[in-house]
């Protein structure tokens, strides 16, 4: 009891900003938060051109690129609603191994946002690959997804759309989709495989290391 008062207090130290951030943020919420658990609210259709629901579209876009994520969520900045955004960019294929792109059948993804999306499996067959969350930072785990989806819902316009995602990017598609209905890659994932990213370097720095919640 007396550790976690200690290391609350440390934390507390480390954010004088403490109950003045509002959401949407600019950095993504980590496990833990009730908000990451919530079924989160449609929005409606009517509102989505209105500047309440067009900021948090674009800060999505913002954190997404600032992250370098492939995907993210509203609830993952503090906002229980049903949006999300994909996105897997040519630059991070070329920077990838190419064994790992061809294994994973990553292809390049637009940067693409999904209102009240909803999803249909179009092959049912399921794919294990390790799988990564920037609400679980610093950690992985082997995660069985199907391998081709269709997702449907609306676009940041309003606009209606309808896409066919294969492999990594429906990867991508289902882990953003159970974010809206508060489920996180750790309630699926195959619990032996469960890895902290950096253990070699744990070693390496005889454990003089920490996560960095934010990327720079
Ligand atoms: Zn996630």
């Amino acid at each position: 009891m007396t550790v976690t008062r200690k290391v609350l207090n440390w934390y507390a130290r480390l954010s004088p900003s403490r109950g003045r951030v509002t959401p949407p943020y600019s950095h993504v919420v980590q496990i833990g938060d009730p908000r990451l658990r919530k079924v989160s609210e449609p929005v409606p259709p009517e509102s989505i051109k209105t500047e309440q629901i067009q900021t948090i579209i674009k800060k999505l876009e913002v954190v997404v690129n600032r992250y370098g994520s492939l995907g993210m969520s509203a609830p993952q900045i503090g906002v229980n609603m049903r949006i999300f955004a994909m996105q897997l960019t040519a630059l991070e294929i070329k920077t990838t191994s190419p064994v790992i792109v061809k294994s994973h059948g990553m292809t390049v993804v637009p940067y693409t946002v999904f209102i009240n999306p909803s999803l249909k499996i179009v092959d049912y067959r399921k794919v294990s690959h390790a799988e990564g969350c920037e609400s679980v930072r610093g950690f992985s785990a082997e995660v069985p997804r199907y391998k081709e989806v269709e997702i449907s819902g609306l676009g940041p316009e309003g606009e209606p759309k309808s896409e066919k995602f294969k492999d990594w990017a429906a990867r991508i598609a289902q882990h953003e989709l159970d974010h809206l209905d508060g489920k996180l890659y750790t309630d699926i994932m195959d619990r032996k495989t469960l890895c902290c990213n950096c253990w070699e370097e744990v070693n390496l720095s005889q454990g003089k290391l920490a996560i960095p919640f934010t990327p720079e």
